[in-house]
């Protein structure tokens, strides 16, 4: 059951909007990536908050790729991005692509010329910036502001038919030099690139810019509430002034909020892009990354994104989500809809010399005490099994209740066991711990009320499958590193451990890829999307049971 959207300061607006009945009662947003790169969790906001308003308001969402930067845009983006998006569980209206807007942009840019709106520059881009001004300084009108329509018109069609070099010419918007909104100062709206787009080819050399291809793009589409993150604020009014100039289809209304900041990540394209050619990590969809495809491969659910979204609200403040907020959203989901399942991930041979030669029987564990049916599973006890290595300590520490020598335990679902020896190798490294079990203590209580203190899980060694267990952590150790020029020596060397000889329950290999599980006593794991296979399972820890980030926050006083 989908729990009602929590309202926002957006949604306000969209109900004053509608009570005025303005837009004639439409409500229409998009989503507009531009796929140079794969989507993040921060995408995910803006995606759950467009779909999210559409949806509610019987509206529309198109997803349109604003694909107007020919040098970084690539199909395999536009696919990623498409898959993303169905997978978070989103349906777009209309599929549009600002490149399918290219002539109509052009059409448009001849018609600010010949109102005088917008002329032919020729200064390099050096000189343009210097002519900008600073934000205490106002800026100075270029030499060439003044052409005449006639000329303006030859060269601007002249610069889209070729005839000169990158950089030779720009075309800008003839608003206001001295404007204390630098974005009005002429803002550049097309520029020459001879490169190839990957949808239009080698048909255009002008490409148009992002400001200005934005809004008119949203004009035709109709969109009515044009959302975007806060660092837009002050080309609302670009936005707004070109709209007033043409003799556009509507004029939408942009409405900025606050971008999704996480800890311990990354969210800038530019720095996940250098992560994946780089090979810090294994490419987009890196378990570790904060791309909707790694937490896809991480074992989040879509609807553990969508909760986390509606979780950190939307608002105009800029501020940092903890990372254990996304964590807990994912604990939650798993919580009530994971199965447990018995896995030993560093394992220590334990023979039981007491339990009959050759002898198995069938304990059945089940004691998962809000969804019984979850944990419910006949289980195979031996008398050779495996535990987990830090479960046992030979000469045990204060307050480590579970297996020493002399101390009996319980097994889980199973029986009491005392360790009464151990065996080690040549070089003093443990190798196997004899124990000898109650049989009057079958399913894990004992008959005259003995408590033992400790309870640890285990495997039957002949009835285990080996499996391969890749436990990820943080990829980064400082809460901010996008803010350090050597963010790359902050990468946590911990994030990725990969263990190759670890003993999962023998049904668990036949899980097919993408199936998640808790491991009781460790935390939820999911078999891994791209490697997992019934000869060579494959599981990666999805987040631990608890926030152990949050101890050590606590002891290191950060
Ligand atoms: P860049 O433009 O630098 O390539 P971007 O992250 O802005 O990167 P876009 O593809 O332009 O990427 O983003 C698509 C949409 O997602 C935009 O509307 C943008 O505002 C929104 N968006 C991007 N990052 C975040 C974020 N961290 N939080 C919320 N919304 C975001
Ligand atoms: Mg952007």
């Amino acid at each position: 059951m989908e729990k009602p959207a929590i309202s926002n300061f957006i949604r306000n607006l969209i109900d004053a909007d509608l009570a005025q009945n303005k837009n004639q009662g439409r409500v229409a947003t998009r989503f507009p990536p531009e796929p140079n790169g794969y989507l993040h969790i921060g995408h995910g906001k803006s995606i759950c908050l467009n779909f999210g308003i559409a949806k509610d308001y019987q509206g529309s969402c198109n997803l349109r790729f604003d694909d107007t930067n020919p040098e970084r845009e690539n199909l395999e983006y536009v696919q990623s991005i498409k898959d993303d998006i169905a997978w978070l569980g989103y349906q777009w209206s209309e599929l549009r692509f600002a490149s399918d807007y290219f002539e109509q942009l052009y059409e448009y840019a001849i018609e600010l010329i010949t109102q005088g709106k917008a002329y032919v520059d020729s200064l390099s881009s050096d000189e343009i910036r210097s002519y900008r001004g600073t934000l205490t300084k106002s800026g100075k009108d270029s030499p060439f502001r003044n052409r005449s329509e006639e000329e303006n018109l030859k060269l601007f069609k002249a610069m889209r038919a070729g005839e000169f070099e990158d950089g030779q010419h720009v075309l800008r918007a003839k608003i206001d030099m001295a404007s204390p909104n630098i974005n009005m100062r002429d803002p550049i709206l097309y520029r020459i690139r001879h490169v190839s787009h990957y949808r239009t080819g080698n048909q255009w050399c002008i490409y148009p810019m992002y400001d200005y291809t934005h809004c008119i793009s949203d004009a035709i589409e109709g969109i009515t509430h044009s959302l975007c993150t806060l660092e837009f604020e002050d080309n609302r009014a670009l936005y707004d002034w070109v709209l007033d100039q043409l003799d556009v289809p509507s004029h939408p209304q942009q409405i900025e909020f606050a971008r999704l900041n996480l800890e311990h990540t990354v969210m800038s394209k530019r720095i996940l892009n250098r992560l994946v050619d780089e090979d810090h990590v294994s490419g987009w969809d890196d378990p570790r990354l904060p791309t909707i495809s790694g937490l896809r491969r991480r074992g989040y659910t879509p609807e553990s994104i969508r909760d986390f979204c509606e979780r950190i609200g939307v608002t105009k403040k800029q501020g940092t989500i903890a990372m254990g907020v996304l964590e807990n959203s994912i604990r939650e989901d798993l919580d009530q809809q994971a199965p447990r399942r018995m896995a030993v991930l560093d394992p220590l041979r334990v023979v039981i010399e007491n339990y009959p030669k050759g002898q198995t029987e069938t304990v059945t564990a089940s004691n998962h005490p809000k969804f019984p049916q979850m944990g419910q599973r006949p289980l195979t006890f031996s008398g050779v099994i495996f535990i987990e290595r830090d479960d046992f300590m030979e000469s045990p520490a204060k307050k480590f209740f579970r297996l020493a020598p002399g101390r009996e335990v319980r097994l889980r679902y199973a029986y009491y066991i005392t360790c009464t020896d151990i065996i080690k190798d040549d070089r003093g490294e443990i190798i196997e711990i004899r124990c000898t079990y109650d049989p009057a203590t079958k399913g894990g209580a004992s008959a005259d009320g003995r408590k033992v203190k400790g309870t640890i899980h285990w495997v039957s060694a002949d009835h285990a499958a080996n499996a391969e267990i890749r436990l990820y952590d943080r990829l980064f150790r400082v809460p901010n590193p996008a803010a350090k020029a050597d963010f790359l020596e902050h990468v946590n060397p911990g994030s990725r451990v990969v263990l190759t000889r670890c003993k999962v329950e023998q049904g668990l290999v036949d899980a097919p890829p993408e199936s998640r599980f808790q491991f009781e006593r460790q935390g939820y794991f999911c078999t891994d999307r791209q490697d997992h296979s019934r000869s060579r399972p494959v599981f990666n820890r999805t987040v631990t049971l608890r926030d152990t980030w949050a101890k050590i926050g606590k002891t290191a006083g950060a």
